[in-house]
């Protein structure tokens, strides 16, 4: 979803020939987008065809398996060869083969670029050839490749090719309408190439706070580039050397900035481990997991999906979810481990209400994450320590100014109380507004309770 740095545009516009630029919308290789990213893809594409526009080009836009409809664009545009992008996954690796065997029966050459990650799967394998699955020897072996490729600049002017027959993005029915719910969306967001360079370079400016901020859901210390990344419309090669051009430039940057990469390794890791794992969505890493005796609870289920656990940390976040798409990194952690955890809830409901409701919702993050913080993923964090919801916020929300932003409803209570409200006495409540029970929940579980179930649970599992 971009003309700077793609592989691809970039080699078939140096081929000379006119373009025709094509995106297939296709459900069926790979997960079906969640909600709130198809609003987000509607306006990527958008943002890609003015891009296009503005340099000579045109979007084409076909709905389909891709590996019908390139072909018959292929041969409908009588192209002499196809020009792509990889997608390190299993599923897009099989099309991919398959697309160059009918491309080659018509005579039609085709070339793929890796693009999506620093470096390929196949790069880093332990001696018997498989990923691995802890993280600090993961990134370490990445950071011994060197430096990623350097960025490409975007193609001055394009040849525009035939026009074709495009379809109407609105006939995707990408947007909501009847609600329209997106307006949170709008409000938080601008997709497209433009805002995603304009967000690294805001952010680079003030990454020396980064590693000391980063866990602070009240304060704007992270870069809030993942559904930029996710959608392609930035590379993590332009992050990489634009964040070590910054540290290079301003040594005050540096510790920031490593940390910041750092996180960006975990984005690879979790991509290397979908890649290895293409059921990381439906199947526990660890196979221990499977017997663990979740409970089914559809109506705690709802209380957590719509923030109306009692948890006002928790219920920030899942809040924050709903309005704009993203939730804080730290605050995912605790909403997830208060699901799985607090609630005993699988962690699949819980990875499968984000990924319907985060603009960022990523095959590879989202349930490597999940089964992270559920205690059965890779270089998992133990299920025995279990978040304490009111210790998080008061560490990492100290003011309340989070919660308060999220929660109105307890936004006159003091910073004291505000993580706990239900330890405040009558007067307090009163005069903060607060009618526990009525205007905003009892917590849905004692901590200590909660924690001492979880670990029970975990108990019998371990047991065998
Ligand atoms: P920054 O702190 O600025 O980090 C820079 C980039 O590094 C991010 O944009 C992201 O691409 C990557 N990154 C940072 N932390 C992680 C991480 N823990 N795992 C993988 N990549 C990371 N991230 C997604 O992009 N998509 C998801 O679907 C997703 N689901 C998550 C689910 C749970 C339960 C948890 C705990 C985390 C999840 N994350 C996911 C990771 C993380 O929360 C987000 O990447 C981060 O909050 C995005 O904010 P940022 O761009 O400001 O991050």
């Amino acid at each position: 979803m971009r003309l700077s740095d793609h592989p691809a545009l970039h080699a078939a516009a140096r081929a000379g020939a006119p373009l025709i630029c094509l995106y297939v919308l296709d459900d069926t290789v790979g997960r079906p987008l969640g909600a709130a990213a198809r609003w987000w893809l509607a306006q990527s594409l958008r943002s890609l065809a003015a891009g296009l526009a503005a340099t000579g080009g045109a979007l084409t836009l076909r709905r389909g398996p891709a590996v019908k409809v390139i072909p018959e664009v292929a041969r409908e545009s009588e192209a002499a060869a196809v020009y792509w992008n990889e997608t390190a996954q299993v599923p897009h690796q099989a099309l991919e083969t398959k697309l160059k065997g009918s491309l080659a029966k018509l005579g039609v050459g085709s070339q793929s670029f890796p693009d999506d990650l620093l470096a390929s799967p196949g790069m880093v394998r332990n001696k018997d050839g498989r990923g691995l699955r802890v993280f600090t020897p993961f990134w370490r072996r990445v950071l011994a490749l060197g430096d990623p490729p350097k960025p490409l600049p975007a193609p001055k002017a394009l040849r525009a090719g035939p026009a074709l027959v495009s379809d109407a993005l609105e006939s995707y029915g990408l947007e909501p309408t009847r609600p329209d719910w997106a307006g949170g969306l709008r409000e938080s967001w601008q997709p497209g190439e433009t805002h995603a360079r304009g967000r690294l370079r805001d952010f680079l400016k003030t990454a020396a706070g980064y590693a000391s901020d980063r866990d602070r859901p009240d304060l704007p210390a992270t870069s809030r580039l993942s559904p930029h990344l996710r959608f392609g419309e930035i590379s993590p090669r332009q992050v990489w050397h634009a964040a070590r051009f910054a540290a290079a430039e301003d040594p005050a940057l540096a510790g920031g900035v490593e940390k910041f990469l750092s996180e960006l390794g975990w984005r690879e890791f979790c991509h290397h481990l979908l890649f290895d794992h293409p059921d990381l969505a439906r199947e526990n890493l660890q196979s221990g997991f499977d017997a663990f005796p979740w409970k089914r609870d559809e109506s705690a289920l709802a209380a957590w999906q719509r923030g109306r656990t009692g948890y006002p940390i928790v219920d920030a976040g899942l809040r924050e979810l709903w309005h704009t798409g993203v939730m804080h990194n730290r605050v995912r952690m605790v909403v997830a481990s208060f699901l799985v955890k607090h609630l005993l809830i699988d962690w699949r409901p819980g990875e499968k209400w984000f990924w319907d409701t985060l603009v960022d919702a990523d095959a590879g993050s989202n349930p490597a994450n999940w089964q992270w913080v559920a205690g059965c993923g890779a270089d998992a964090a133990p299920y025995f320590r279990v978040f304490n919801p009111v210790l998080q916020g008061e560490k990492f929300d100290p003011d309340g100014a989070y919660v308060r932003r999220w929660v109105p409803e307890l936004k006159h209570l003091p910073a004291k109380l505000i993580h706990q409200p239900w330890k405040a006495t009558p007067i307090e409540l009163a005069s903060a507004g607060v009618e526990l029970g009525h205007n905003y929940p009892h917590p849905f579980v004692d901590h200590a309770r909660g924690r001492e179930r979880a670990l029970a649970a975990y108990a019998k599992i371990r047991r065998g």
